[in-house]
């Protein structure tokens, strides 16, 4: 299994980080992507995906796009050169917290959506609440190889994700039984081979887990846990399911194939 999404530059894998990427291991997770959301959390995204054999990707999220200046473009450029950087973003909107003012976040998209064409780059995108104009600036400028990650919306925005040709990132969003409901219907509507898997660590804990981690702090050994939640939504085998996934990401993000003589590649159990 590959998780595509685990925020693992923030303070609460500070003390543990070792274990947390050795316990993923173990869970059959045998590489993770590590999310950059700011140009300084990229940099050490970059040197976690270093440190441990593992991706990252470069961008800046919305909430944080009024923080961006005439620096960040081009330190994003320089990121995106690094061999272990995989992707541009996470960018997009959000227009649910709204920490950034829309004029912003609609600037800052539009220039990482160009900067991934330029450098020919996927895209890691966050789209909350911000559907439809989400969807017209993707199509706008013509984003071919992009994933919506954590998608959490509904019927119309998921197909119109899907008829731009995006790959769609579930969460254990899905495990939540308030407000992940329908994602169990709308998983089975996602072709096969545009489904990522992600936990978003440390964030969005699956609610369902018995016991509850310590602090609910989620970590990308949880990512079976999903695993099988989409699985028994979708009338899906688990291993098969599994495969499918982690080959998605491989292409996706363009990673080496298992068995490949690149240092970078852990063997990819199942
Ligand atoms: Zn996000």
């Amino acid at each position: 299994m590959i998780d595509v999404g685990a925020n693992l530059t923030h303070a609460a894998f500070r003390d543990d980080l070792p274990g947390v990427v050795a316990r993923a291991r173990a869970a059959g997770v045998g590489t993770i992507v590590v999310t950059g959301t700011t140009v300084a959390e990229s940099r050490q995204a970059a040197a976690v995906a270093d440190r441990f054999e593992l991706y990252s990707t470069a961008g800046v999220h919305p909430h944080h796009a009024k923080e961006c200046d005439s620096m960040t473009l081009a330190a994003l450029r320089d990121l995106a050169r690094h061999p272990r950087v995989v992707a541009i973003g996470e960018c997009g909107l959000d227009f649910n917290r709204n920490y950034s003012p829309h004029p912003d976040q609609e600037k800052w998209f539009v220039a990482q959506i160009e900067l991934a064409l330029s450098v020919d780059k996927p895209l890691f995108l966050h789209s909350r609440d911000a559907h439809p104009r989400f969807a017209q600036i993707v199509k706008h400028h013509g984003v071919k190889n992009a994933v919506a990650h954590c998608f959490t919306g509904e019927r119309d925005e998921l197909h119109a994700y899907l008829d731009l040709g995006l790959y769609i990132g579930i969460t254990g969003w899905i495990c939540d039984e308030r407000r992940g409901r329908h994602l169990l219907e709308l998983v089975k509507e996602i072709p096969r081979e545009r489904l990522l898997l992600e936990t978003d660590s440390p964030y969005l804990t699956p609610r369902d887990m018995r016991p509850q981690p310590r602090a609910r702090r989620n970590e990308p050994a949880f990512l079976p846990h999903i695993l099988g939640a989409v699985a028994r939504a979708s009338a899906r085998p688990l291993e098969e399911l599994a495969a499918e996934t982690a080959r998605n990401a491989r292409v996706f993000f363009g990673l080496h194939e298992p068995g490949s003589s690149a240092a970078a590649q852990r063997p990819l159990a199942a």
